[in-house]
C-alpha cells in the first residue's frame, strides 16, 4: 500500500464504511474522544473530514451523512472523495461536512475537475505521486485501486488504471508495475525527469504571428508590420527564411500553435497565407486581416473575392507607413 500523508491515530475502535466513497473496501474509523461536537472520520481513500454531531451515538450518523451525499452528489461520490484527498495532502486543513448546505457547497469549488477533464486528472496524480516521493529520483510503491484513486479523483478502477498507463506511456513515471481494471501488480515508481519537469500550461504567448506572401515587394509591409507588433510589446514572428521550404509549412503551423494573435496579408492571396489564416481560425487566436490596396491587380483579386470583404473586417492599407499605424491601434485594441 502506498505510503500516505494521512496516518491513522491510535485508539478508534469503530469501523464503518465510508459515507462519503461508500466503497466496499473503504472504511471509515470513527474518533469517538470528539463527540458530542465535532467527529473526525478518517478514511483510507478520503482522508480525514469532520462531521457535525447530530445523533447520540456517532454509528447511527453515517446512514444520514450517505443520505446528504447521495442527495447531492449522486454519481460523482469519487469527486467529492478525491476533493477532501487532495486538501489532506496538501494542506493541514479538514473538510467539513457540517450540514447539506456544506455538502452541496463543495461541488462548486473550482478544485474538483470535471468527469471528462482527463488532463486535469493526470496532472493531480502526477502531482500526488511527486508529493509522496518527496524529490527527483526516490521511488514509492505504486498506488492501489482500493485506496488511492482518490487522487486521481477516478471514478472506477478502469480509469485510474488508464490515467496510470498515460502516465506511463508518455514517460512521466517509470515502473514495472502493471495496471488495468482485471489485474494489478504493484511495484515501485519512479516519477521521471519528464514528469518533474512537467507543465501541461505553455506559459503564455507574447507572440505575434505574420502570415504573409513572401515577395520582395512585400518586404517594406512585413518590416511595417513587425515594428507594429513590437511597438505593441509581443514579439513578431515572420517565416522569411526560403531555405527548407519542405518543412516550412509545419514550422509555420507550429509558430502559429504558439502565438497569441495573427495579422494575416491577404494582398494576393497566396494559398499558403490562406492556409495559415484557416489554421489561425481553427486555433480560435485573434486574427486582424490587413490587404494593400494601392496596386490595382490586388484590388482587383480581394474584390472579387467578395467573401473576405463580407465575412470579415480587412484594414485595406496604400503605404507601410499608414499600415504601422493602423495595426498599433487595431493591436493594442484587440488584443489584450
Ligand atoms: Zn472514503
Amino acid at each position: 500500500m502506498i505510503k500516505k500523508d494521512i496516518k491513522l491515530k491510535n485508539g478508534l475502535n469503530h469501523v464503518f464504511i465510508c459515507p462519503v466513497c461508500n466503497k466496499k473496501n473503504c472504511r471509515a474509523k470513527l474518533n469517538s474522544e470528539k463527540i458530542p461536537v465535532i467527529v473526525e472520520f478518517t478514511c483510507q481513500t478520503c482522508g480525514k473530514y469532520k462531521i457535525k454531531q447530530t445523533m447520540l451515538k456517532g454509528a447511527d450518523m453515517v446512514p444520514i451523512i450517505r443520505k446528504w451525499v447521495s442527495e447531492h452528489w449522486k454519481g460523482k461520490e469519487h469527486l467529492l472523495s478525491g476533493y477532501i484527498r487532495l486538501i489532506n495532502d496538501t494542506s493541514t486543513r479538514k473538510v467539513e461536512l457540517l450540514s447539506p448546505d456544506d455538502i452541496k457547497k463543495i461541488l462548486e469549488n473550482p478544485l474538483i475537475p470535471k468527469d471528462d477533464a482527463i488532463e486535469r486528472k493526470i496532472e493531480y496524480l502526477l502531482s500526488a505521486l511527486k508529493r509522496i516521493s518527496g524529490h527527483f529520483g526516490k521511488p514509492i510503491q505504486s498506488p492501489d485501486p482500493k485506496n488511492d484513486i482518490s487522487l486521481a479523483f477516478a471514478q472506477d478502477t478502469a480509469e485510474f488504471a488508464a490515467i496510470l498507463n498515460v502516465l506511463k506511456e508518455q514517460n512521466l513515471i517509470e515502473t514495472k508495475a502493471s495496471f488495468s481494471n482485471e489485474y494489478w501488480v504493484m511495484g515501485d515508481i519512479i516519477v521521471t525527469y519528464e514528469g518533474w519537469t512537467y507543465n501541461p500550461r505553455e506559459e503564455e504567448s507574447n507572440q505575434g504571428f505574420i502570415a504573409t506572401w513572401f515577395d520582395p515587394e512585400m518586404t517594406e509591409s512585413i518590416d511595417a508590420i513587425e515594428k507594429a507588433i513590437i511597438n505593441c510589446g509581443y514579439t513578431a514572428m515572420c517565416i522569411r527564411d526560403k531555405d527548407y521550404p519542405e518543412t516550412i509549412a509545419d514550422k509555420a503551423l507550429g509558430e502559429l500553435r504558439k502565438s497569441k494573435f495573427v495579422i494575416v496579408n491577404l494582398t494576393n492571396l497566396r494559398p499558403a497565407v490562406l492556409h495559415e489564416a484557416g489554421f489561425a481560425e481553427a486555433l480560435g487566436l485573434p486574427i486582424i486581416y490587413v490587404c494593400n490596396m494601392s496596386n490595382k491587380k490586388y484590388q482587383t483579386k480581394v474584390k472579387k473575392e467578395a467573401f473576405y470583404n463580407k465575412r470579415y473586417k480587412i484594414i485595406f492599407y496604400s503605404s507601410a507607413k499608414e499600415l504601422q499605424k493602423y495595426l498599433e491601434d487595431v493591436i493594442s485594441a484587440r488584443v489584450t
